[in-house]
């Protein structure tokens, strides 16, 4: 029998100077972006992520992919980029952009596959107007809420070398600031990688 041999997907964990970088614009979907994307599903994937940005993977470059699952129906009515977005997943952003934001927020515990093992409630705006081209060419403008508005501001903030735990509240940073610390100094002893097989 035959099977297919597994690759080992890598993520590079806080610590990375890759991670502070501010992202290159993607010039043009080449075969390689679209291969590099697909590569980052994979990696999204393995890693049980709901998205990940291309710095994660030592990539500087403004490309997201995302895999948010469907709501449970029984939050607020979907926003248009929730109803357009959801049923693409996963799906690629290239090079983009958030024109604007809810003045209303809301906390939510997040995580991050560069900061492995540690959650936080972030406070955030509830929707955001994300603009974006997508891997078939087209742009799109569409107002974003629920998990995938969330979603789409964390992988974002990656695209300008932020990570979440940047935003914490002073006594979430104080209760994590540990770990964090922890992760750092670990991480330096394997080139910040973090790698699995699948
Ligand atoms: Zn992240």
């Amino acid at each position: 029998m035959l099977f297919k041999s597994a690759k080992t997907h890598t993520v590079r964990t806080a610590g990375d100077p890759v991670l502070r970088q501010t992202a290159a614009r993607v010039e043009a979907v080449t075969p390689e972006i679209r291969k590099l994307a697909a590569d980052m599903i994979a990696a999204m994937k393995v890693f049980d992520g709901i998205g990940l940005a291309a710095p994660q993977i030592g990539r500087s470059l403004r490309l997201v992919v995302m895999d948010v699952p469907p709501g449970d129906g029984a939050g607020p009515a979907l926003t248009k980029g929730e109803k357009v977005l959801l049923p693409l997943m996963p799906v690629t952003l290239v090079n983009p952009r958030i024109i604007s934001f809810s003045g209303d927020t809301g906390e939510r515990e997040e995580g991050c596959l560069s900061v492995p093992d540690v959650f936080a409630p972030v406070v955030r705006p509830l929707r955001v107007v994300l603009q974006s081209e997508l891997l078939d060419g087209s742009t799109v403008e569409l107002e974003c809420g629920g998990l995938l508005g969330r979603c789409i501001q964390h992988e974002l903030d990656h695209l300008d070398g932020v990570l979440f735990t940047d935003r914490l509240a002073p006594a979430a940073a104080a209760r994590i600031a540990g770990d964090l610390e922890r992760l750092i100094r670990d991480g330096a002893g394997r080139d910040f990688k973090r790698m699995r097989r699948r």
